[in-house]
């Protein structure tokens, strides 16, 4: 009998290719998990390792997910049906009912299934006194699934530092690389913090009584991820109210970011409290939260619709062609970018699928107005001398849904939130028209040159009253 051991899809694959290249048969190896105590046996013999028969990428792909299985016996399985594969039934897959591939497909349901858990079931709290923020969640996943899934949290909450505690592995993201070390036990994550009210909150506000089906709700979210999950606790008491909740949602639907918005101004906390944002349904397909960015002190805020497949991307506001197209427009109208900040008046990307591409949609008004109090939140840190509404959308947040930006654009109002409002058109408007593209560009241009000398007036009013 050859003994091998595997401890990954890696170390399976190499250690088969050396199995396969001295045709050793299933019957004849044993494979160890990475804990199992290897006694008596021999090691694989050492052959020279090439590249493994061709086999279907069908079985790669399985091979690779059901290899985060927690069953010792993956590797025996695994093989098998590589040897299989390899050896006079290259059709194997095709046959449903095989025991080998039924256990195959199975493992990778289970393993898919524990990721897709993972990503609804993660709840991160605050680390007190971190300095920089950080961000900790205690998870106990049902497989080996943390390395494969934690790229997806470092695209969703990208913008903060977490660390994602398990008892098998933990996974630790630093606004720029993932990193990995052993697991802990459940004592080395926080108990509770302030984000935890924000789950429980968000969990009240999106508790559908009317919907509630409890068989249902405890299959989605099994009843042994509640002990991580702060909004449990409060479940049987919303199950007690269902029947007066019912009565009141009929009277009074709506979402709103509003209860996402912690009572602060400091934009770090704002950013932060905003990756974990479910006033709106926008959340779901996107990837980043794009957060406005710039000096806390600006004097200028730009505000723009809601980020596009680039920002949603990278997580950063104007950074694809429309923000390169202000770039350009601002340095010719000599308004310096580091000195204004920008952001939109919805933070997640709303989009649409068109082949491969994901194609812009416009957010509706609950959306907008669902996100409005995050835009408010930063009016109201930053306290700008002017804001400049980039389009219909962000203009129409600020002014209401009869602001017209193609007839009141370029006039400047007084505004709650500056001392100074003022509307153009998005730059993303002039890439739209390919005819007129040069002509709407030295209209925005000179839009963007009086938006410069009203700023040099409001700051010789202030510097003439301090
Ligand atoms: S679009 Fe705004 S309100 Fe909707 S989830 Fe994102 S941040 Fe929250």
């Amino acid at each position: 009998m050859t003994i091998v051991r595997a401890h990954d899809f890696l170390s399976w694959r190499n250690e088969s290719r050396r199995l396969l290249a001295a045709d050793v048969s299933p019957a004849d190896v044993h494979w160890a998990g990475a804990n199992e105590t290897l006694f008596g046996g021999e090691q694989a013999t050492e052959a020279k390792i090439g590249s493994v028969a061709s086999v279907p990428k069908e079985f790669l792909r399985l091979a690779q997910t059901a290899a985060l299985h927690r069953d010792d016996d993956r590797w025996n399985v695994l093989y098998r049906v590589l040897y299989r594969l390899t050896h006079s039934e290259p059709s194997l897959l095709k046959v449903g009912i095989d025991d080998d591939v039924r256990r195959l497909e199975l493992m990778n349901q289970a393993v898919s299934r524990d990721m897709h858990k993972m990503t609804a079931f993660v709840r991160f709290r605050r680390m007190e006194n971190s300095d920089p923020e950080c961000m900790v969640a205690w998870y106990s996943p049902d497989h080996h699934v943390v390395k494969a899934i934690a790229p997806w949290f470092s695209r969703r909450f990208g913008g903060v530092r977490w660390s994602i505690l398990t008892p098998d592995e933990c996974a630790h993201w630093d606004l720029e690389k993932l990193t990995f070390t052993p697991g802990v036990p459940r004592s080395a994550a926080p108990a509770s913090d302030d984000m935890e009210h924000l789950w429980k909150d968000y969990y009240a506000s999106i508790f559908n009584p009317a919907r509630v089906k409890v068989k249902a709700m405890k299959a989605e979210m099994p009843v042994r991820h509640w002990a991580t999950l702060p909004e449990a606790e409060i479940i049987p008491n919303l199950l007690a109210k269902a029947n007066v909740r019912v009565i009141e949602m009929a009277k009074n639907q709506k979402s709103s970011a509003a209860e996402f918005v912690p009572r602060t101004n400091d934009l770090q906390q704002l950013r932060a409290a905003a990756s974990v944002c479910r006033g709106c349904e926008l959340y779901a397909r996107a990837t980043h939260v794009v957060f406005g960015e710039g000096r806390p002190d600006a004097k200028v805020v730009m505000v723009g619709e809601q980020p596009g497949d680039e920002e949603d991307l990278k997580g950063h506001p104007f950074v694809g062609p429309a923000g390169r197209l202000l770039d350009k427009a601002m340095l010719e109208a000599g308004l310096d970018r580091e000195q204004v900040y920008v952001t939109n008046a919805v933070k997640h990307f709303k989009w649409i699928e068109r082949g491969k591409r994901r194609i812009h949609a416009k957010p509706s008004g609950i959306e907008i107005s669902s996100c409005r109090p995050w835009l408010e939140a930063e009016l109201a840190s930053i306290q700008p001398e002017l804001v400049v509404c980039l389009g219909a959308t962000a203009a129409q947040s600020l002014m209401g849904r009869d602001f017209r930006v193609t007839t009141e654009r370029g006039i400047f109002f007084p505004h709650r939130w500056a001392k100074q409002l003022v509307a153009t058109i998005h730059p993303s408007a002039i890439l739209r028209m390919p005819d007129r593209r040069d002509e709407e560009y030295a209209l925005f241009v000179h839009d963007l040159k009086l938006i410069a000398a009203k700023v040099r007036e409001l700051e010789a009013a202030s510097r003439r009253l301090s």
